[in-house]
């Protein structure tokens, strides 16, 4: 078949599965070469799927039940020898016979077909669910790594951020640490190694403030051998005297309570 299918039904028909013979050959050798019938037989598998899932049953296109009822029954006439006593001509003498038989021997298969298309078109859906929702957030970590690093790159490229390193205070878990500020952006930077802090506690930055209470500049609790790293968004403006890490109870506390393990002055 060199022009579209004619009839619009057609391919629901394939997409049922209920094509044979020519039909079926010259659609299939049609949609090869065809994006826009390709695309009306997407249509068409979406509505058979969507006769399965409906809760309230979706036509798959008018009239396509009488077409098809028609079809199979001049099918039905022109295959069936005439005057024969073949079992088709016994049930069209009785009435509604050939219409019970037929449904029976179409509607199996397209029963099959159709239950075979909705699990492949719901796996098909589950999987390609689960990619969207994989690469949506590959996609959000990749905008808040890359986030991170621009602000870190500004934070590292401007000439008034300062670096101050942390150096450990005796009797207290081993460790170091730098913190890299930069006031007017109110942008900090922790890197540090420190060893993992006691049962029921946590380690906790503080900017220690010309003037005023430290402010909390973050919460950690490494494991062994592991380094700290994160950036926090301060208030803007604030000169600091000094960084602090303290070791306080599990989750941090508004204000310093514990001893101090790592801490560094800015001058
Ligand atoms: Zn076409």
């Amino acid at each position: 078949m060199n022009g579209h299918p004619t009839r619009e039904e057609d391919f629901d028909l394939y997409a049922l599965g209920a094509l044979e013979g020519d039909d079926k050959q010259a659609i299939e050798s049609h949609l090869a070469s065809c994006a826009d019938c390709a695309r009306k037989l997407a249509e068409a598998r979406g509505r058979v799927a969507m006769i399965s899932f409906a809760a309230t049953r979706v036509e798959p296109a008018p009239h396509v039940k009488e077409l098809l009822l028609a079809r199979v029954r001049a099918e039905g006439r022109s295959s069936a020898p005439a005057g024969a006593a073949a079992p088709r001509e016994a049930d069209s003498s009785a009435g509604g016979g050939v219409f019970g038989r037929w449904w029976t021997a179409v509607l199996a298969p397209v029963g099959v077909a159709l239950a075979i298309a909705t699990i492949l078109l719901w796996n098909q859906n589950e999987r390609l669910n689960r990619e969207i929702a994989d690469l949506h957030a590959a996609l959000i970590t990749q905008q808040k790594n890359l986030e991170e690093a621009r602000h870190a790159a500004d934070l590292l490229a401007a000439r008034d951020t300062i670096v101050v390193p942390l150096a450990p205070m005796p009797g207290m878990p081993n460790g170091m640490g730098r913190v890299t500020y930069n006031s007017k952006m109110g942008m900090l930077m922790y890197d540090g190694k420190v060893d993992p802090a006691p049962a029921n506690k946590s380690y906790q930055l503080w900017l220690v403030p010309m003037k005023g209470d430290p402010i909390n500049a973050g919460v950690f609790n490494p494991a062994t051998d592991e380094i700290s790293h994160w950036m926090m968004k301060m208030p803007e403006g604030i000169t600091p005297k000094a960084f602090a890490v303290t070791l306080e109870p599990a989750g941090g506390m508004p204000h310093p309570t514990g001893p101090k393990v790592l801490a560094g002055a800015t001058s």
